[in-house]
């Protein structure tokens, strides 16, 4: 189902924001990507605030791959939050930029990876993956002379390709014992992620899950957990947007289905209930979280110019998809704004790049009185999996100009 105001609100609020971005910065800037700190700062604080709310105790990590430009990283950070990076790359750009509290989660970290953890160690908590991972972090350690702060990941869906992530629940009390005897590790906590939730059920029932697992520790082995990390996952509540026609190429015009998500402050209030009634019971640890999508999602937006109107109902853009590096439009809905003649009105027309390929599409349609070449467009809300995925393919990747 189409929901027609949530849609045209949306088109309102960023064509006044777009025409601001041409009115200050100019037209000839294209293909960029714009990028809004102030949004980053505004949705950290939110998060936080949300949350905060209810729990005593609870520190926020920016993950870092939904969008890895530095800047909002930088910006996560003069908002109070630390930084989840997953690989030796993330790690060490957000140290560059400065980040003192940061969890290194991810599977199959190498050895040069867990060193650069291990020499920041002061600023670093290894979230490790697996029993091998906890001996490869104590050799790593050792070596270096050097005592590592460190949790680990629990598997919470162990069916089908997320099974990689993590160890089984049931062998929590296992890792716990052996990490006992790793004398260059002081281990600290838990860690748990589950991805696209439109609403806190899947988290819910894994806190209950975890709860029993932790009421069968010995009174000592609950002492050591000082921290459980809830990991990210939290859908904006505008919820996603797809065309459900998408299997069919040859539909040009596809319906559209939105499925909202839940509210922040709704999973904010349920996931702490299910944390009071099932972990605080029992312990009075932090409670960790590492939201990305949720925080950057709204705070980079594509803007593009039309190079070429071929027909009444096809354009071709300057800048092409690798700027988000996947075929996202062909099933997700973005709105394309034509910030040169905006009207609150949708008209069919196939917005494509100029990349030498077929699956390089913007849209089936834009809002505006009609479409020209020289024409500049927006697709708002580019922030989550898009700029990390920038591919050099064909096509240069475009500049990031920061507003304002
Ligand atoms: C990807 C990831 C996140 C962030 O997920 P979002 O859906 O962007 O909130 C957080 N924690 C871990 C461990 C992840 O792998």
């Amino acid at each position: 189902m189409r929901d027609p105001e949530i849609i045209s609100t949306f088109v309102e609020q960023n064509f006044i924001k777009g025409r601001q971005f041409i009115h200050t910065i100019g037209k000839e800037l294209t293909p960029c990507y714009l990028f809004e700190p102030a949004v980053v700062k505004s949705r950290a604080k939110a998060f936080k605030r949300a949350f905060q709310y209810h729990l005593p105790d609870t520190s926020f990590y920016y993950a870092v791959k939904s969008n890895n430009f530095p800047d909002v990283s930088q910006a996560a950070i003069e908002s109070g939050f630390g930084l989840d990076v997953s690989s030796g790359a993330e790690l060490e750009m957000a140290l560059e930029i400065g980040a003192k509290d940061i969890v290194f989660s991810g599977p199959g970290k190498t050895e040069s990876e867990l060193d650069i953890a291990v020499i920041h160690s002061g600023k670093v908590k290894v979230l490790m993956d697996s029993f091998t991972e906890l001996k490869r972090l104590e050799k790593r350690a050792a070596k270096a002379d050097r005592k590592v702060r460190a949790g680990v990941r629990i598997n919470s869906d162990p069916k089908g390709l997320w099974r990689k992530f993590g160890i089984l629940l049931h062998d929590l009390n296992d890792f716990i014992q052996m990490s006992k005897n790793c004398p260059h590790i002081s281990f600290q906590g838990i860690q748990f992620h589950s991805s696209w939730n439109m609403g806190p059920e899947k988290q819910v029932a894994f806190i209950k899950e975890l709860g029993q697992t932790i009421a069968s520790l010995s009174a000592s082995d609950k002492k050591m957990i000082r921290f459980i990390d809830i990991g990210g996952g939290y859908w904006p509540e505008q919820g996603e947007w797809l065309h459900v026609s998408s299997a069919n190429k040859n539909n040009l015009n596809p319906e559209l289905h939105i499925n909202c998500a839940v509210s922040i402050e709704d999973f904010a209030m349920e996931i702490s209930r299910a944390l009071f009634e099932n972990i605080h019971n029992q312990i009075g640890c932090r409670i960790c979280f590492e939201p990305g999508r949720w925080i950057c999602n709204n705070s980079m937006h594509i803007i593009l110019k039309v190079i070429d109107k071929k027909y009444h109902n096809m354009v071709i853009t300057d800048g092409g998809t690798n700027a988000v590096g996947w075929e996202r439009f062909e099933t997700d809905y973005f709105p394309v704004l034509n910030l040169s003649r905006p009207e609150i009105k949708e008209r069919e027309c196939l917005i494509l790049g100029s990349l030498c390929t077929p699956h390089d599409v913007w849209g089936y349609r834009y809002w505006g009185k009609d479409i020209q070449e020289g024409d500049i467009l927006m697709i708002p809300t580019q922030g989550a999996y898009t700029y990390s995925l920038r591919q050099n393919f064909i096509k240069d990747v475009p500049q990031v100009i920061v507003f304002p």
